[in-house]
């Protein structure tokens, strides 16, 4: 058994693509886990993943599904992340944020949101806590430098490994959070975040973006203090580089992107042989950072996000083909901390 799931999300259509492909969809659904993939140049695909949310699925549908056992988890000491991935426009930002991080009403909250409000939920009813922290810290990794959300003036942080051979960032601001209010507050620094105009795109994320939450909890009952990790990942686009019509920095931030994604690909690639021998981990930033999430004491979501529309259809495929190789990755189930 393996502690990744892979889910698959199909936005709903937007306005251009309900113009040039009359309402026209590349996929038939078949469950809630499987469905025939049309793209004009190959025979349809079957795919089946963990998890299949199709445009009319909500926010909470996500949540439930991806994040409500890794808060629990994080409760008991065990760490999580949550990926986004797909082309720029496919609903990673949306999935993470919701529509607007500063302004959206209960329904359209997304995943950040939605953990910041399990967490201090979990935490208001624990019955077995002496006291406890919740704190944020916020990076990107742009241009293959880890930059301080909360900080603009920290543009270079490093990865250092831990005690217990953790990854982690080295001098990230981390802001302490006991209600949802201070959040949202804390969040404000998403506005900083690199983003650039392609063609793809008007306001693509040009960035890695992680949100990084830590818990801790001291037992009344064993005096021990457990720390959870839960690292929310919103990926710069995956789409190739010429198709962003970019030149110049955008070129070269593009190309940056490429690399640490096709880094995260090679990782995977590694890890599906069930050999934990030469994972090429040191090959970006992100995937550094994420080698515990991938191959270590953590359960970790990626959801693939696609258009549902046939003039997407290559870029959708390949993301579906990474959620595919991700679903190989052997790694043993963990044991519950105690
Ligand atoms: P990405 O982060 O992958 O570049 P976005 O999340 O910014 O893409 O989504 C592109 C557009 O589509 C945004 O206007 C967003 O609000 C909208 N959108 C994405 N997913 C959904 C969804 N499931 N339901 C409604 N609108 C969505």
């Amino acid at each position: 058994m393996s502690n990744v799931t892979i889910s698959v999300r199909f936005r709903p259509l937007n306005s251009s693509e309900r113009r040039g492909y009359d309402d026209a969809i590349c996929f038939q659904a078949l469950d809630a886990k499987s469905f025939w993939f049309t793209d004009e140049k190959e025979d349809d695909v079957l795919f089946c993943f963990d998890k299949v949310f199709y445009p009319d699925c909500g926010q909470a549908d996500v949540y439930e599904f991806l994040a409500m056992p890794i808060i629990g988890d994080a409760m008991n000491g065990i760490n999580g992340t949550i990926i986004t991935y797909g082309q720029t426009g496919a609903g990673k930002t949306y999935s993470m944020e919701g529509p607007n991080i500063f302004d959206c009403d209960e329904h359209d909250k997304g995943l950040l949101q939605r953990v910041v409000d399990g967490l201090l939920e979990s935490l208001k009813s624990s019955t077995d806590m002496a006291k406890c922290t919740l704190k944020l810290s916020m990076v990107e990794i742009y241009m293959d430098k880890i930059r301080d959300l909360f900080d603009l003036s920290k543009d270079n942080l490093q990865i250092k490994q831990g005690k217990n051979q953790e990854m982690y960032i080295s001098g990230a601001t981390e802001i302490s959070i006991s209600n949802a209010l201070e959040a949202m507050r804390s969040l404000s620094g998403i506005a900083n975040r690199a983003v650039g105009e392609t063609q793809m795109n008007l306001a693509s994320s040009r960035s890695h973006c992680l949100y990084i939450f830590l818990v801790q909890r001291e037992s009344v009952t064993d005096g021990r203090m457990r720390t959870g990790k839960i690292v929310l990942v919103d990926l710069a686009g995956s789409e190739k580089v010429e198709k962003t019509g970019a030149g110049g920095r955008i070129l070269d931030e593009a190309k940056k992107i490429n690399k640490s994604l096709s880094s995260l690909g090679n990782v995977i690639n590694a890890l599906t042989t069930g050999k934990t021998s030469h994972i090429p981990y040191r090959d970006s930033k992100l995937t550094r950072i994420l080698r515990d999430a991938l191959g270590g004491n953590s359960r970790t979501a990626l959801l693939c996000c696609c258009s549902p529309s046939p003039s997407n259809a290559s870029e959708s495929l390949s993301t579906l083909r990474f959620g595919t190789r991700a679903k190989l990755i052997k790694t043993p189930l963990i044991a519950i901390a105690s």
